[in-house]
């Protein structure tokens, strides 16, 4: 900060410590023999430091014979605002020599008005004449030309830069306004136009328009911008207060009174300068303390460390406004220190609101690498760490998990709860990670944290140095063991599976947005045969993406005819008859050819498609059920029903309306439930079926022995087939395991008062096998392979008595079950 202090002392060191001082309001001519008189009665004034009356003119008299030795060139008067000013000097015998020029430095004369005494010898006398509008303070000095040069330039250097730094400060503070739009930076803003405006006022900038009109306003301006400006801090306290929810009612109509108060600063510029400057007074006094009080409220109510910079602002706007009044006293002297304070104000109301904007970007800059609920390094944060990585071009990992309960227990226990667990279980993996291999994502001095989250449920690790498949075994062993203990809330408890994938640079990825992305790749791949993590393989993303196109090609397979249904007989083991056949979904894409249904039936219901299929095939299956029951009038059809369609609250509708309109007994149909849909989460099954039964359709299990229903489940379910897979089928005839399944299978069925159907029928050893058990009807490709409906047609009027595989290897399976004793 540079110095004002340097241009003290104000008046040159000729100062004039005694002149005479004559008021009077004739002109020069008449007056002569006055300034005679009272040089000759001797009484010396003090014209460094006079008070003049409003619209009172004075003669100032110096007799420069007395003043100090050095040269003196310039005799000036420390006021700008004055009415009038003349300079005159004197001979010997008070003869006027001349009435100096003062228009030579006109410039000038506005910061300093002064004028360039003449170096005749015979002057004798300088005197000054001067008026103003209202009671002023006033100096008249004495200095050399050099001296009064520098006088000069300081002052106007100071003007520039205080002028300067607050323009620059208006421009700070109006850029924060501009970008936060916050109302703090507003009042800052009006409280540095109105210093700016006052500050200016001062020092003389309305003597540029008019100095009659500056003489006469000034002060009045000057006071009422003072006021303003402390109404403004008034303000901003209270609203500071009002936001921190400290002032009550009662309080809040303290801007009513500021207001007021305000507005009459403003009105008295209009009436005589005494009651203007009473009034005004009355304002700053109020104002102060109005700012004291809500200062020291605010003190005794602040919970939170008293901030310095509030105590410094405080304490110079106080400082400053009083050392301003005082200036009223004491006249020009101390505008200089008033100088210096007014800067420390202004420089620490702007530094202080830009600390606070410092802070508030550093937030937002936290915020925006930082996830808002943990805390944690966000995705943006680790991509930033990977490229640093990258660019060292360090071989490291990137490990991808996904504790799957989150999402449910967000759902459940809310995300406040979850959350805080989230916190604690990140806590303790990072405390396990700490002494292994793995990249800090963030360092700095109050943390370092190893683990980052990418979005809601998924989270990564990076693992540095070779990719190890031992190491990365040990992280996920730790994982595991973190998420094992699950999630509790209110005694509900949650058991975690944790998903993971891992993508390695530069193995798998050359940068690190797709190194991110082979790891969610490798995160998206479903866990086969119980393996707990998975490593990014190239082979399935062009499934994932062979995925995605047949999820499209789906959508217009309904439309474009490509969709038919097969029909695949299912036969009374005991007689050969015919008991009905399973509709099987068949799709014809003209690129793609023959896409397999266990392909995209999973695809269909992942994305949603599967209610169309469904619909589709239910009206196909019953508009074929009408022709075959002509053939066969107890033939069975059965239709596959998703999981996802035992949510659909219309389908029971649909059933009606088709069973109705085709005239079809409901006895004759049945839904084929795969064992893991009657296990789906989130349905009631038991309420879901009850729709169903309630129309008269009959239900089986399917896939049955492949999920994990209890006995007691599958009594309350109540179902009326029990369908054992193809998958313990195919090989009864060797394994002792599939065999002891087929017939716990019938066993169960038939205390349960269902019949059993069993699928996947190849030969027929299986079928004698499976008839000795007791399961009541087989299906499989010994009868039949699965046919189009006329073919299928056809095969069932062939075989409408016994089928004809039956018939040929009837005498073989009865000889069967006389070998086997089962
Ligand atoms: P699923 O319900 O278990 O159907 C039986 C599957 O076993 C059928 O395969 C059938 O062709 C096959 N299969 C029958 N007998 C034998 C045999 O002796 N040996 C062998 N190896 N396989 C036999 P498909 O038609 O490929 O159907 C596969 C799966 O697709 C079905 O399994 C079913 O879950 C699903 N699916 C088929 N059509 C539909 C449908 O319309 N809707 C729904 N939601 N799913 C369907
Ligand atoms: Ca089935
Ligand atoms: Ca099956």
């Amino acid at each position: 900060m540079f110095s004002i202090t340097a241009t003290t002392p104000l008046l040159a060191d000729e100062v004039i410590s005694s002149g005479w001082i004559v008021p009077a309001n004739t002109p020069f001519q008449t007056t002569k023999p006055l300034l005679e008189q009272v040089v000759a009665t001797d009484s010396k004034t003090d014209l460094s430091h006079v008070r003049i009356k409003a619209e009172q003119g004075y003669w100032f008299i110096i007799d420069l014979d007395k003043q100090s030795q050095s040269k003196i060139e310039v005799i000036y008067a420390d006021n700008s605002h004055l009415a009038q000013l003349n300079f005159y000097t004197l001979d010997e015998n008070f003869n006027p020599l001349v009435e100096v020029n003062n228009d030579a430095y006109r410039y000038v004369n506005k910061v300093l008005p002064h004028a360039i005494l003449p170096t005749e010898e015979d002057t004798r006398w300088a005197v000054v004449y001067v008026r103003h509008t209202e009671d002023e303070w006033l100096s008249v000095g004495l200095s050399t030309g050099t001296h009064f040069a520098k006088l000069t330039n300081t002052k106007l250097r100071n003007f520039f830069l205080i002028t300067g730094l607050l323009l620059l400060c208006i421009a700070v503070v109006g850029t924060v306004y501009g970008l936060s739009h916050q109302a703090k930076s507003l009042y800052l803003l009006a409280y540095l136009v109105c210093v700016l405006s006052e500050f200016l006022i001062a020092k003389g900038v309305l003597n540029y328009f008019n100095i009659e009109f500056a003489s006469l306003w000034y002060t009045k301006l000057q006071f009422s911008f003072q006021v303003l400006a402390l109404g403004v801090i008034n303000f901003y306290f209270i609203h500071y207060l009002q936001s921190q929810n400290l002032l009550n009612a009662r309080q809040d109509k303290l801007t009513v009174y500021i207001s007021l108060f305000c507005f009459a600063a403003i009105l008295s510029c209009f009436m005589k300068q005494s009651v203007h400057l009473t009034v005004v007074i009355l304002c700053l006094g109020f104002m102060l303390v109005m700012l004291s009080y809500l200062f020291f409220y605010w003190l005794s109510n602040t919970k939170k460390v008293v901030q310095f910079k509030f105590v410094l602002a405080w304490f110079a706007v106080i400082l400053q406004t009083l050392c301003w009044q005082a200036t009223l006293v004491a006249g020009a002297q101390i505008q200089q220190f008033n100088d210096v304070l007014l800067v420390v104000n202004v420089i620490t109301a702007v530094m202080a609101l830009l600390i606070h904007e410092r802070k508030c970007v550093k937030q937002y800059s936290y915020s925006l690498t930082h996830d808002d609920d943990t805390k944690l390094p966000n995705k943006q944060l680790l991509i930033k760490r990977l490229d640093s990585q990258v660019k060292l071009s360090t071989e490291h990992s990137l490990l991808l998990f996904r504790p799957a309960v989150l999402i449910n227990a967000r759902a459940n226990f809310g995300y406040e709860h979850v959350n805080e667990q989230i916190k604690l279980t990140m806590g303790k993996l990072a405390q396990q990670l700490a002494s292994m291999n793995v990249l800090c994502v963030e360092a700095n001095l109050q943390h370092s944290r190893c683990i980052a989250r990418l979005d809601d449920s998924t989270y990564g690790v990076v693992i540095v140095g070779k990719l190890e498949l031992s190491q990365v075994e040990q992280f996920v062993c730790v994982i595991n063991s973190v998420f094992a203990e699950g999630l509790t809330h209110k005694r509900i408890h949650l058991i975690d599976k944790v998903e993971i994938g891992v993508a390695n640079y530069p193995l798998h990825a050359s940068t690190s947005l797709q190194l991110v992305q082979r790891g969610l790749q490798a995160l998206a791949v479903k866990p086969l045969h119980g393996e707990r993590w998975h490593m990014f393989n190239i082979e399935n993303v062009t499934l994932s993406q062979r995925r995605i196109a047949i999820a499209s090609a789906l959508k217009e397979a309904i439309e474009c005819d490509q969709l038919s249904l097969f029909f695949q007989p299912q036969i009374y083991l005991n007689t050969g008859k015919v008991h009905g056949a399973e509709a099987l979904l068949r799709w014809e894409h003209p690129q793609l050819g023959n896409v397999p249904p266990d392909l995209f039936i999973p695809i269909a219901e992942s994305s949603g498609i599967i209610s169309d299929l469904t619909e589709w095939v239910i009206t196909q299956a019953l508009q074929y059920q009408k022709k075959m029951i002509v053939l066969l009038p107890e033939h069975i059809v059965s239709i596959n029903i998703s999981a996802k369609d035992l949510l659909r609250k219309d389908l029971p509708v649909l059933f009606i309306t088709l069973l109705n309109e085709h005239q079809l007994n409901p006895a004759n149909v049945m839904l084929e439930l795969t064992e893991s849909a009657t296990l789906f989460e989130g349905v009631d099954i038991k309420n879901a079926l009850n729709d169903y039964r309630l129309i008269g359709v009959k239900i089986a299990i399917d896939d049955f022995g492949t999920g994990y229903s209890s006995l007691a489940y599958l009594s309350k379910m109540g179902f009326d087939e029990i369908k054992i897979d193809k998958q313990f089928v195919m090989n009864i005839e060797y394994s002792k395991n599939d065999q002891t399944i087929c017939r716990a299978t019938c066993d169960i069925a038939k205390s349960l008062g269902s019949y059993v159907v069993a699928e996947g029928i190849e030969d027929s050893q299986s079928m004698a096998k499976l008839q000795s058990y007791g399961c009541e009807v087989g299906q499989g490709y010994f009868f039949s392979r699965p046919l189009p409906f006329d073919d299928y047609m056809q095969w069932l009027e062939e075989n409408l008595e016994t089928t004809t595989v039956f018939v040929n290897d009837l005498e073989k399976v009865v000889d069967l079950i006389g070998k086997n004793n089962y």
